[in-house]
């Protein structure tokens, strides 16, 4: 197999038997705690940067970083809520008196569900 064989090259090209001479880069340990309370450490060169979540080898969940470093917010395109594409189209003015104008219909039973019409009906009887 060629992988194999190109594997075995690149091991052998380079001995680490005989360690002078060998710098080794500084590394840090970093702890990760999955949510189902696995724990376990990775060894990271002392310049990488941290991954703040790892794959938890035990059960594959994503583990956080015990190093205080959370995971960054996704700094995509911010998603555009329904609020933002309404304010898009009016102003927080215009929906507050849409708002109370569509609340005093509702109160009076003329929109909204069936069953509040009856009730706003009866009790329209009651006080009349
Ligand atoms: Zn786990």
């Amino acid at each position: 197999m060629a992988d194999r064989s190109l594997r075995g090259t690149g091991l052998g090209a380079k001995s680490f038997e005989d360690e002078t001479g060998v710098e080794f880069a500084p590394r840090r340990e970093v702890g990760f705690d999955c949510p189902r309370k696995h724990h376990f450490t990775l060894v990271f060169a002392e310049e990488a940067e941290i991954p703040a979540v790892w794959e938890c080898p035990r059960c594959g969940a994503e583990a956080l970083s015990t190093s205080g470093i959370l995971p960054e917010e996704k700094v995509e395109k911010p998603a555009r809520t329904h609020w933002d594409m309404l304010l898009e189209r009016r102003s927080e003015k215009e929906l507050e008196d849409i708002l109370k104008e569509r609340l005093e219909l509702l109160r009076d039973g003329q929109i909204g569900p069936a069953h509040l019409h009856r009730v706003n009906a009866r009790k329209r009887k009651a006080s009349a």
